[in-house]
């Protein structure tokens, strides 16, 4: 630590100071990182079990083209997936182009003319609301003539079930929840919470499809949302399942007609999952899968830190350094527009690439307002890789996630706090 520490102020100007206080928060932090470690030694069995049990052998590595017809590798993949989120189904394909087209298909696929979807997470993820056609948007839910209502979460963040079942109508046919907080101050949903509210609901309404925006949190319990009783659950590749070796791509799993009907939405009617070459994806998919619950470790393990770290430099942090985590995000309330852009320089300077690039805020697709990102990745937008964003408006949150290790995750945060502190030679 001593020289690294010292490394870290030849080559990049960071006070002493400040290497110290992460040293701090390091062994503060060392009882949640023992507990982590138990979470990945259990996730990797299960990913390990998977493969194994499904026979997966170098010829599953190789791709197809065209229709991709019989494409074994691609299958292959897919049992391994519904094995590890012990699903019926499974679709993880590379024309799923992310997590957002991931439920976009979940959701189009499996709701119908005159039916309803309740939230019960209250607003979902930003890309979301042009699916669910918040504005009128062609060919979102709602200009099919699909209803939408959503449940507030309660004030102190938890899923408010009985305002969930007052909601419900015979028109009712998918409740979904969020596990990530997303741009939200939240707490993320544990599956034990799930649980509980899927038992409830289903308790009394056993025909309700119980969807799960899985996105940042495989991986970062021991259990996953289908054992909590959800029917269908949807992510991305370039979050935690593909542990930062998928190239592209996303992933459905749950029950086999629901997941039929999402792969119709996908490709066409009468084609369904039987076609989707699989090029070269399959070996990243899959060895990114075996290597995701350790990523995933190395990404919970940071964010302790950083919630540590920034709170002895003074600022609110959600989840706090000692909460359990169901997800990877890590909200610092900066409270300026400046300090989001300082940070964002400041971890960008410690990203393997374009280090030399300025973060500047930008309005992307499907996003309502400007967007500030700092991430030099191998993969374009990942954010497994060590990345932090969040939308230019009060007050001022900065969501951090991901690092494939653990000594980067370090460097980053020496790195933006001296960014904001006034700057890295
Ligand atoms: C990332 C994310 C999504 C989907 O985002 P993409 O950028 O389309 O992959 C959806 N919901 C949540 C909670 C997310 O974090």
């Amino acid at each position: 630590m001593r020289a690294a520490a010292k490394m870290i102020k030849e080559l990049y100007n960071v006070d002493e100071a400040l290497a110290e206080i992460l040293a701090q928060a390091e062994e503060e932090c060392a009882e949640y990182y023992r507990n982590t470690a138990e979470t990945v030694d259990i996730n990797q069995i299960k990913v390990l079990k998977a493969m194994q049990e499904n026979g997966l052998s170098d010829i599953h590595l190789q791709g197809s083209t065209g229709y991709g017809y019989g494409d074994i590798g691609r299958d292959t993949l897919e049992k391994i997936y519904a094995y590890v989120f012990k699903s019926e189904a499974a679709l993880v394909r590379l024309q799923i182009v992310s997590g957002t087209h991931a439920l976009a298909a979940a959701f189009l696929g499996n709701l119908q003319r005159g039916e309803e979807l309740i939230s019960a997470t209250g607003r979902p993820y930003d890309t979301l609301h042009k699916v669910i056609g918040l504005h009128d948007e062609y060919g979102s839910l709602r200009q099919q003539g699909i209803d939408y209502q959503e449940v507030p979460l309660t004030a102190e963040g938890r899923i408010d079930i009985a305002r969930v079942l007052e909601k419900v109508t015979e028109r009712t046919r998918l409740v979904c929840f969020q596990r990530s907080g997303g741009y939200a101050w939240r707490p993320s949903l544990s599956i034990a919470e799930l649980e509980e509210a899927i038992r409830t609901l289903k308790a009394i309404h056993p025909h309700i499809i119980c969807l799960v925006d899985n996105c940042y949190g495989e991986f970062v319990e021991a259990r996953e949302p289908i054992e909590a009783g959800a029917d269908i659950i949807a992510g991305s590749l370039i979050k935690n399942p593909g542990g930062g070796l998928a190239l592209t791509g996303g992933y459905v799993a749950g029950r086999k007609d629901l997941i039929s009907k999402a792969a119709i939405r996908l490709t066409a009617p009468g084609i369904g999952s039987a076609v989707g070459a699989s090029l070269d994806f399959n070996r990243g998919a899959l060895q990114g899968l075996f290597m995701a619950p350790h990523t995933v470790g190395e990404a919970v393990k940071g964010a302790h830190l950083a919630a540590r770290f920034f709170e002895l430099l003074g600022y609110p942090v959600l989840p706090g350094w000692q909460e359990l985590r169901t997800d990877i995000i890590q909200g610092i309330r900066l409270g300026s527009p400046e300090r989001m852009r300082a940070f964002c320089r400041g971890l960008q300077k410690a990203c393997p690439l374009d280090a030399r690039a300025v973060p500047e805020p930008e309005l992307l697709p499907g996003y309502e307002h400007e967007v500030i990102m700092a991430g030099g990745t191998f993969v374009q937008g990942s954010s497994i890789e060590l990345s932090a964003d969040g939308p230019i408006r009060p007050p001022y949150d900065i969501f951090l996630q991901g690092g494939l290790t653990l000594s980067h995750v370090k460097i980053g945060l020496m790195l933006a706090a001296q960014e904001i502190r006034g700057g890295i030679r």
